[in-house]
């Protein structure tokens, strides 16, 4: 049985101007161990899909259909009591900003040892705080620093604090959504490198939520990517995202063009070729493919009938009826 098993997933958020269904109808999984990829551009869904997983959604947007099992735990079931159990305990949030999610007025230490005095009440402050200073060196912060605000770190070392924090309960899937958000590179290199790092070493899942295919591509197992509220392709992240042989790797045409809107330094230098067109206005979504309007190998029939994902190597599905063409798998 895998970690995590999403079934049929549909979050729809109320709005002024109607109903918007953010995630339709998603199917994914990730296994134990695993690290998992999620890419798309903004608004596609990747994260109220992932937010849906602890049920972390917003007031305005709720699970219309479809489960989120984790260990065959439904966790859309769940009220408030259950979630308790889960939330930190066995699956945990590093949220984009670290700044902003951090409190200013409290120590990283107390910060880190926080979840840790409110899921498990057993536990002394005492052991919760030597538990706190063991994870800051887990993320290469020294102990010492436990006692710091967070103004007095750099964004890179309040990073990875956050990541302590979300370590603190030991959870055996780690969602992170957009971690290096707003990091220079070489700190990208250095936090995407701990949580690899962290991933194998801990035997954690993790869920890594990034518009930059290429921190995915060097980082993940396994990528997802999605485009108007579903996933249009997945697979192992060395098939999805090869972009040194795009046309042999990549089999959806909105992938090759987001892999396309990106510089190879290993290519000559060319021009970005961004994708023309915007995403589609989820209030009234388009007929059949959701990308017809903005594919430049879109077919009469794409206009109409909505592509199903369907294997087109080991392990790599995507949603393209040019793939019936060329006979499903590659
Ligand atoms: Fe393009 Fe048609 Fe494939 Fe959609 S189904 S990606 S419109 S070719």
């Amino acid at each position: 049985m895998s970690l995590l098993e999403i079934r049929d997933l549909s979050v729809t958020y109320r709005g002024a101007h109607g109903d918007v269904v953010a995630v339709d109808g998603v199917d994914f999984t990730i296994e134990r161990g695993e690290f998992v990829g999620l890419a798309g551009e903004s608004g596609c869904g990747k994260t109220t899909m992932a937010m849906a997983i602890p049920q972390l959604l917003p007031s305005s947007a709720g699970i219309s259909r479809g489960s989120v099992l984790l260990d065959g735990l439904d966790l859309a079931t769940l009220d408030e009591d259950g979630l308790r159990d889960v939330r930190w305990k066995r699956v945990s949030v590093i949220f984009q900003g670290a700044l902003n999610a951090l409190n200013p007025v409290k120590t990283v230490g107390w910060q880190i040892a926080e979840p840790i005095r409110v899921h498990e009440p057993d536990v002394s402050n005492k052991v919760a705080d030597e538990r706190a200073a063991d994870l800051l060196e887990s993320v290469g912060i020294p102990a010492r620093r436990a006692g710091d605000y967070p103004y007095q770190f750099s964004g890179g070392m309040r990073q990875r604090v956050m990541i302590a924090m979300a370590l603190a309960c030991e959870p055996e899937l780690v969602i992170a959504d957009e971690p290096i958000t707003a990091l220079d590179v070489m700190t990208q290199a250095q936090i995407l490198s701990l949580l690899r790092e962290l991933c194998d070493n801990l035997g954690l899942s993790m869920l890594l939520i990034s518009h930059d295919l290429s921190v995915l591509a060097d980082t993940c197992d396994r990528v997802a990517v999605m485009y108007a509220g579903r996933v249009v392709e997945s697979g192992a992240a060395r098939d999805v995202l090869a972009s040194e042989h795009v046309s042999v790797g990549a089999a959806h045409p909105y992938t090759r063009r987001l892999l396309r809107a990106y510089p190879d330094i290993t290519r000559e230098r060319t021009f970005i070729d961004g994708i023309p067109g915007q995403p589609p206005d989820l209030v009234h979504p388009p007929t059949g493919c959701r990308f017809h309007e903005r594919c430049d190998v879109a077919i009469e029939r794409c206009a109409v009938d909505q592509p199903l994902l369907q294997e087109c190597g080991p392990g790599h599905l995507a949603a393209c009826h040019l793939l019936d063409q060329q006979g499903g798998a590659r």
